[in-house]
């Protein structure tokens, strides 16, 4: 079947949001309202570089308002568009509403190729785009909060917050106006790998469920599944290194720009990403299969699929030859609706984008309530809850003495119990509460409704319920 008949990025996620409120009973408006994306800023803008001015195109559009501000990512590449801004936004605000963080969805983009610039290049453009965006209030604590996406990052955001600070000198929350910021510029403790870490616990989730390992036609634990990884960027590398690191899953295929590493016995993520930075692609990486074709990877036998590069790649042309029995979709829309029903009637189990990836967002908000409270998380509890663990082990040692000595706590146990939660700790605990609670509650529509068969009409009908009562209650 030809691409040309594929609906585009936004018909996609609208085709999906369609199916899932037909199986709802809300009022024909209020389904519209939810629906439709509230308003699109476009902007052109100069900026000289190399002794000649130069135009960019960018974007800023706002799905929902529900609940405000309203966030989302700045994606930086070329062929960025309107109808991908807007799409990317609609999943936000589900996105936003199926893990319970406080907003309403947003996205930007700029069409730019990042690499062809350098980063006083970059700088300049960046400020601009944020001034454009900061003097309409599309940059704002308490409006529109942006965070990084697509070949943007720690660098791109830092800018970004100052830029707004600039501009808004007596700001006190001016740092919260921006998540994805580095450490010394206002960020949280792992925020980097946030979306990553999410994918993560995504799995370890779904692996702690018999049942539905089992509708996936797989068995077992993560421990030991071939996993194959289409993008090694932020979250892609991420993923792949926690689940080889910590949970002992092969990765056995990579798939880049450039082309695919293929081997059976699990890739070193960590060399490979090593070699991609040096190199600038994949090819020559040794001691793995390379083929320079790499889309026909997503094809190969594996027990997880994980497209964490771009929209669209799973799509009507190859969605029949996917053999992956379990696809977790860390990207933003890599399977179009027409695959999505290839696969369902397939039995793919799709772990979708708007719960798999939620992890970025989630951080993010850690981040913004850092940002205005004015302190870091564990900060007055931290040595407080080490006293109190030194009380137990004191007490416990002096019963020991009393008993002559014939037990003692080990060293390993006392060192990890007495150690007060740091702010990357309790980050990621908040994040492991965030995607088991999300998980659970769309695996609850997924196995008690009969005409919920697959886990993206779950996640829908269960962000869009929140959505719904959000309007009520504003009395819409
Ligand atoms: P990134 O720019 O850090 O990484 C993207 C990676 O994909 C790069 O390594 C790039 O070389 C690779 N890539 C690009 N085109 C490719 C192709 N055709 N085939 C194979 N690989 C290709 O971006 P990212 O932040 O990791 O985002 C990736 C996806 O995750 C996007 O869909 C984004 O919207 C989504 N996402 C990101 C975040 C986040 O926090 N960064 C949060 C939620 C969702």
């Amino acid at each position: 079947m030809s691409n040309l008949q594929e609906p585009s990025f936004r018909e996609s996620v609208d085709l999906m949001f369609n199916r899932a409120v037909a199986l709802m009973d809300l009022p024909p408006g209020l389904e519209e309202k939810i629906r439709v994306c509230n308003a699109t800023y476009t902007v052109r803008f100069g900026v000289r570089l190399r002794g000649e001015m130069h135009t960019f195109t960018g974007y800023r559009s706002v799905h929902s308002e529900h609940m405000e501000p309203v966030k989302g990512g700045i994606r930086y590449a070329i062929n960025v568009h309107q109808d991908e801004v807007e799409a990317l936004a609609a999943l936000m605000t589900y996105k936003c509403a199926l893990v319970e963080a406080p907003f309403g969805g947003s996205k930007g983009g700029l069409c730019i190729d990042p690499r062809k610039y350098e980063e006083h290049e970059l700088e300049r453009i960046t400020r601009r785009f944020a001034y454009e965006l900061a003097k309409r209030d599309l940059i704002h604590p308490s409006q529109n909060v942006p965070a990084p996406d697509m070949g943007t990052g720690e660098r791109e955001m830092a800018w970004i917050a100052d830029q707004y600070a600039r501009m808004n000198t007596t700001d006190i929350n001016a740092r919260a106006c921006v998540t994805g910021k580095p450490l010394n510029a206002g960020g949280i403790a792992g925020r980097v790998e946030a979306t990553g870490r999410g994918v993560q616990y995504a799995l370890r989730e779904f692996f702690r469920h018999p049942e539905d390992i089992a509708k996936a036609g797989l068995e077992g634990k993560l421990k030991g599944k071939r996993i194959i990884v289409q993008g090694l960027g932020n979250v892609g590398y991420h993923a792949a290194k926690f689940l080889s690191e910590e949970d002992g899953a092969l990765i056995t295929g990579i798939i880049e720009r450039d082309g695919s590493l293929y081997r059976a016995e699990g890739l070193d993520v960590e060399a490979v990403h090593n070699w991609i930075a040096k190199h600038g692609g994949i090819s020559g990486y040794p001691d793995a299969k390379l083929s320079e074709d790499g889309a026909e990877l997503l094809e190969h036998e594996c027990d997880i699929l994980i497209p964490a590069a771009l929209e669209g790649v799973i799509n009507l042309t190859n969605a029949n030859r996917v053999q992956a029995p379990l696809i977790i979709e860390a990207a933003n829309g890599p399977v179009t609706a027409g695959a999505d029903e290839i696969l369902r009637e397939k039995g793919t189990v799709i772990i979708p984008d708007m719960y798999a990836n939620a992890g970025g967002v989630t951080v993010s908000y850690f981040e913004w309530v850092k940002n205005l409270s004015h302190i870091r998380f564990g900060r007055m509890q931290r040595r407080q809850e080490e006293a109190r663990h030194q009380l137990v082990v004191d007490e416990l040692e002096a019963i020991s003495e009393s008993m002559g000595n014939k037990w003692s706590l080990s060293d390993n146990f006392k060192q990890k119990y007495l150690r007060g939660a740091d702010e990357l700790e309790l980050v990621r605990s908040g994040l492991d509460d965030t995607m088991r609670i999300a998980y659970q509650s769309m695996r609850e529509v997924w196995h008690d409704r009969d005409d919920v068969t697959d886990l993206r009409t779950a996640a829908y009908l269960v962000s869009i319920t929140k959505v719904a009562a959000s309007y009520r209650a504003k009395g819409l």
